[in-house]
């Protein structure tokens, strides 16, 4: 542990602001750990609303991979997203939507909100959409994107989200594998400046999706784009010609919401299906008590609707709540590298939640993009999608946070619904670079390669003892590969394929996927433990480290390494970055090889594809599986080019 690992206590604003401090979290976690029936049932009354309540809280059996949440009761997620929110707050804003541009904002009041979901419901009905159908929405960041997902819930249609940056062979696979049988989409998104043709991707993939029969398209661009008289809907045209009034379906707890497809950072994607109870429930009281979020709050989630994040923490858990959430179209260097904090200033926005991928690649642009911003709306800081390098914590902490907001590092995966494990505001005090505690009801265990719990401080494999309403029902049209994934490695818990370490304080610290973790002479190195320490060097803005086939050690430490902007590859500086490892974790840590790496290979969602790495490093390179997922391929051909092995 360094100097920069210390213990932050909570601060004081946020001890004010909390809804729990640490006692009281302690007494609730242990009863929604002692009675879970009797917590959950509590906050599924309290957080929806209910047509029929539910008969049962849980039937799980994670042998048999049988997992049900609140049985017999009824509702509808739209309902509970929207229309019970309008008396109170129809005229208040729901959604801000900023375009590409800055200048291009929006405000969505939950009365328009309303409007547009119960109309785009109505066309999706005219276009034969019926419960239970699979719907493929491959949208930009505008907030149609939103009002279509609601839309597709207000029907008991079952979405299917795919990110607006995947190409026409992802979109296809997709639209297979669920067997949609409508797209939505928009002519063009733009994102930093530049277009992007989604119609035209549509329909180069729906050439060999033969049961499309309706392909809805948004006007955002107004570009000029290939008809298809038979299949294809002008969004606005048909929008004009629906009435407005739609009533919600009637939906059971586990009739499935959506199904969305993890990040490929280990394999091929996973098609997960979350259902419609448990899952807003989840989403709802996650989104409330870790973000502390208040009536009034201007809150803001820099996701995109094609990842669970956006999903959880854009649309439903605010929603559900009558938050009002910001949808942001851009990308955070454009047009320069302080568009996040001119935004913050803009929108006051209160909270912040984003990818340690952009903490470190603003933290690499600079400081005065930021110092030069009026960030004193913001109260509280989040970060989701892989474990946040101390060195970049600090960065969000100090340069951005002030020194005065809390971070919430959040630790969860598509599969889980929504957030397991941080610390939350006010009742736990700040590691940077660990998670943190569960969240209520969420009993993390760490099991060796046996898969015997472990006690006390340890390190292994994490895996979760029981379930939480969030979890995901199954993989979409294979049980089979979801018993096999999550539940046969360590029989009677749910596998999360996450390496983790905890501290005497209870505090979980993730070490990466249990897949890359190094065995070392006998000694099991996390990735992210050496790639910390990498990023500790100024000079240095990311790193990522994997094994390769060492005769001595049996696993060598091999480490790529990418400079900060303006500094220069040396040999001394290679000769620093191992002495520094050496000096923080140990010797048996210290990187045998190191690459330079302009650029790491990433999934579009921005984690680092490590197993890709991997091949690269041990010099074999005859297939690199699947690399559908891999936002720019071009840095792999570089890093091929410079690899040290050959
Ligand atoms: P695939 O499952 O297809 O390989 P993926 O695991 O990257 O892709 P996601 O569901 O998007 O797909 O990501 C979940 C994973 O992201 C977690 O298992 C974990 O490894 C990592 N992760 C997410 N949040 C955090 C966090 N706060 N700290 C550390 N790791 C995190
Ligand atoms: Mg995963």
């Amino acid at each position: 542990m360094n100097e920069l690992q210390k213990f932050y206590p909570v601060t004081a604003q946020a001890k004010a602001h909390t809804f729990f401090d640490k006692p009281k979290y302690q007494e609730l976690y242990q009863q929604s750990i002692s009675n879970p029936d009797q917590f959950w049932a509590e906050q599924a009354n309290e957080f929806l609303d209910w047509y029929k309540p539910f008969e049962s809280v849980t039937n799980v059996d994670f042998h048999k991979a049988d997992i049900e949440w609140f049985k017999g009761g009824q509702l509808n997620v739209s309902y509970n997203c929207i229309d019970r929110h309008l008396t109170e707050r129809g005229e208040q804003t729901a959604i801000i939507f900023e375009g590409d541009e800055p200048s291009d904002t929006q405000n969505i009041s939950y009365n328009e909100l309303h409007e547009q979901v119960c109309k785009f419901a109505n066309v999706l009905k005219q276009r034969g959409v019926k419960k239970g159908d699979t719907v493929c929405i491959y949208m930009p960041m505008i907030p149609e994107v939103g009002y279509a997902m609601l839309a597709c819930a207000r029907i008991g249609a079952v979405h299917s989200v795919v990110f607006g940056g995947f190409s026409t062979e992802s979109i296809k696979a997709r639209i297979q594998a669920a067997d949609c049988k409508v797209v939505i989409t928009a002519d063009e998104s733009v994102r930093g400046g530049k277009n992007i043709p989604l119609k035209a991707n549509v329909d180069a993939a729906v050439t060999e999706c033969p049961n499309v029969h309706s392909v809805i398209v948004v006007e955002r661009t107004g570009a000029d784009v290939a008809w298809n008289d038979e299949t294809d809907v002008n969004y606005q045209q048909a929008m004009a010609t629906v009435s407005s009034i739609c009533e919600p379906e009637v939906m059971d707890a586990e009739d499935p919401l959506f199904i969305l497809y993890t990040s490929g950072s280990t394999g091929a994607p996973k098609g997960v299906v979350h259902t419609c109870g448990g899952y807003l429930l989840y989403a709802a009281m996650t989104h409330k008590y870790v973000f502390d979020y208040r009536d009034g709050d201007i809150y803001w989630c820099t996701a995109d609707a094609g990842w669970i994040t956006g999903h959880s923490y854009i649309f439903y858990g605010p929603l559900a709540n009558g938050a009002t959430t910001l949808v942001f179209e851009g990308v955070p260097t454009y047009p320069d590298a302080g568009r996040c904090w001119d935004m913050v200033e803009r929108h006051k926005i209160n909270v912040f939640y984003t990818a340690p991928t952009a903490i470190r690649a603003l933290m690499g642009i600079g400081d005065e993009y930021v110092l030069d911003k009026d960030l004193s709306s913001l109260r509280l800081l989040g970060s989701v999608g892989e474990p946040i390098n101390p060195e970049a914590w600090h960065w969000y902490y100090e340069i951005v946070g002030k020194s005065n907001c809390p971070i919430v590092d959040t630790w969860w995966q598509t599969e889980t619904g929504g957030i397991l494990i941080t610390s939350l505001p006010g009742s736990a005090g700040m590691k940077p670079g660990a998670a943190g505690l569960p969240f209520f009801g969420v009993q993390p265990v760490i099991v060796d390669k046996e898969g015997n719990e472990q006690d006390g401080e340890a390190r292994g494999a994490l895996v979760m003892k029981g379930s939480w309403p969030g979890q995901m029902r199954t993989l979409y049209g294979d049980h089979e590969r979801f018993h096999q994934t999550y539940f046969s490695q360590c029989a009677g818990y749910y596998y999360t394929g996450d390496g983790a370490q905890r501290d005497k304080d209870g505090y979980y610290w993730i070490l990466g996927r249990i897949d890359d973790v190094l065995n070392v002479s006998g000694h099991r190195l996390g990735t992210a433990e050496i790639e910390s320490a990498l990023v500790l060097h100024p000079k240095i803005s990311e790193a990522a480290v994997v094994g390769y086939p060492h005769d001595i050690k049996g696993q060598g430490v091999y480490a790529y390494v990418t400079l900060m902007h303006d500094e220069v590859e040396s040999e001394e500086l290679i000769v620093e970055l191992k002495a520094l490892v050496a000096k923080e974790l140990g010797s048996f840590s210290k990187p045998d090889l190191i690459q330079w790496a302009p650029g790491l290979p990433k999934t579009r969602s921005g984690k680092i594809m490590r197993r890709i790495l991997r091949k690269i490093a041990e010099n074999d390179l005859g297939t690199l599986g699947d690399t559908s997922t891999l936002a720019d391929p071009s840095v792999v051909e570089d890093l091929i080019e410079r690899r040290l092995l050959r």
